[in-house]
């Protein structure tokens, strides 16, 4: 290779990382100002784009919930369908039967993906597991159900709630402004299911209400999944927009749904490759914080970042003949795992997922080495972003300061988190740094895997109406 190329495509990576670049001083920034939108969003219904959305759950499940109960999850890649059976204290979920179903890429955005045509998919999936599992222990005993929908929904009740817009890979027009609830409703009614309704959550609502299900002090869940969002335990004379009609009846406490994924700053650091992802998207303009950490984007930005270096050089191949450099999402987050984790001495993993997955043969190690480099940065940014959105969080609510004897834990769930050890040691590593070593000791990040489905169930049990 010539070295005029390396220098070309050095240059490419080197304003990456520049523009990429977080120091401790730009992630202090990033929690305050996320603090501050937190604040804004509590202040009034639409003060900011950080939405802060009323969950309506103003008790968090305590071990003590008895009973069957089912679950639909519904927001990302897969949709789930559950169904546990809780025993109280000592036994906590005795039972938990679970099935993932692929959502079909037609019903989630383009022509053929009406409102119908999805919640009549979810009414089906449930209503053929609901027919394998037989009839239960429950006997006649009304089903209940909560349902997990993970996109920004305007709740009015515990039970209902309005689709304020998609997000992630999902764009069904004649949803938005719908009741959520009453559309599945009227499907499931369709295949003569009959259940009863009991709550209506996100999933970062559930994530908490599974972790809090285990952990007292639980304070606050993040999802790093396929998108990320946050919510966390408000104390309700907090929340200024707070209704008469919304207050808490038993407590004081009320569970926020931040939706984080629309905080925007110009604390930020974004590059060329985000803004023209952002353009290009289903929703440009919107999920700043979120297209710049979730797993739906990161192998996104990478593969720009490629075309980049690929328009400027031949060191990844001739676009024009036969790459597949332009094709967006070819390369996914979990291909940026497995190139950053690659241990290889030849990076043979890199070597196999750029001819996969981009048809790039040929590269040197050194253009290899280059590749890694990018996920790293890519990836580190992400984690470090997330990292100070936690921080945030604790800022607002007042924990995990120096002075702060008590313990603070924060369940985190989803694939991003799960899967990509190295974005999960480098999120960690990034709430020592900003916390200092003796705070962040008694700041616990817990993975609350697949809290979000038991969460809907265990929010239907603690809201339960028998
Ligand atoms: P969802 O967010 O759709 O509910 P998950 O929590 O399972 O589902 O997260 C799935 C997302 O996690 C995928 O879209 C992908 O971006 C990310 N992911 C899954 N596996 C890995 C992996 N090995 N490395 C990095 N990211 C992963
Ligand atoms: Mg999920």
């Amino acid at each position: 290779m010539s070295s005029a190329a390396v220098e070309a495509a050095r240059r490419v990576v080197s304003g990456l990382r520049e523009a990429c670049a977080t120091p401790a001083t730009r992630l202090a920034d990033v929690a305050a100002a996320l603090a501050g939108e937190m604040e804004a969003g509590l202040a009034v219904e639409g003060g900011s784009r950080v939405k802060m959305i009323v969950s309506y759950v103003d008790s968090l499940p305590d071990g003590g919930e008895e009973g069957s109960f089912y679950a639909l999850d519904l927001g990302g890649t897969n949709f789930r369908v559950l169904r546990v059976r809780l025993a109280g204290k000592e036994a906590r979920v005795a039972e938990r039967v679970a099935r993932e179903v692929p959502i079909p890429p037609r019903l989630m955005s383009g022509g053929d993906a009406t409102s119908e045509r999805l919640f009549g998919f979810v009414a089906s999936a449930l209503a053929e597991f609901v027919a394998d599992e037989g009839h239960d222990a429950d006997g006649e005993r009304q089903r209940e159900l909560g349902f997990t929908f993970s996109f920004p929904v305007r709740q009015t009740s515990i039970a209902s709630g309005t689709l304020i817009r998609w997000t992630k890979a999902f764009s069904v027009d004649d949803a938005v402004g719908e009741d959520v609830v009453a559309a599945l409703q009227t499907a499931m009614s369709k295949h003569n299911l009959h259940m009863r309704m009991s709550a209506l959550i996100n999933d970062t609502v559930g994530t908490l209400a599974a972790g809090s299900y285990y952990d007292d002090d639980v304070v606050a869940a993040v999802i790093l999944g396929t998108g990320t969002n946050a919510a966390y335990v408000e104390s309700a004379d907090a929340i200024a927009k707070l209704e008469p009609s919304q207050l808490p009846k038993s407590s004081n406490i009320m569970v926020i749904n931040t939706e984080w994924g629309g905080f925007d700053s110009p604390c930020l650091p974004t590059t060329e490759y985000d803004r023209a992802l952002d353009k290009e998207s289903l929703n440009p303009g919107e999920q700043t914080y979120e297209k710049l950490i979730s797993g739906l984007y990161l192998g996104e930005i990478v593969r720009r970042v490629l075309l980049k270096i690929s328009s400027r050089c031949s060191l990844l191949g001739d676009v024009g003949g036969g790459t597949e450099l332009r094709t967006r999402f070819v390369l996914t987050t979990p291909d940026v795992s497995s190139m950053h984790h690659d241990e290889t001495p030849d990076l043979t993993v890199v070597a196999k997922t750029l001819a996969d997955r981009l048809n790039i043969r040929g590269t040197s190690l050194e253009t290899r080495r280059m590749v890694v480099e990018i996920c790293d940065i890519v990836a580190t940014r992400s984690a470090r972003l997330a990292a100070a959105g936690i921080v945030g969080i604790l800022r607002k609510i007042g924990r995990g300061g120096p002075g702060d004897e008590r313990r603070s834990v924060v369940a985190v769930d989803g694939g991003l988190f799960e899967h990509y050890a190295k974005f999960r040691r480098r999120m960690e590593s990034t709430l020592e740094e900003m916390l200092g070593e003796e705070a962040a000791a008694r700041v616990v990040v817990k993975l609350a895997s697949d809290g979000s489905g038991l969460g809907a169930a265990l929010v239907a049990a603690a809201h339960s109406q028998s």
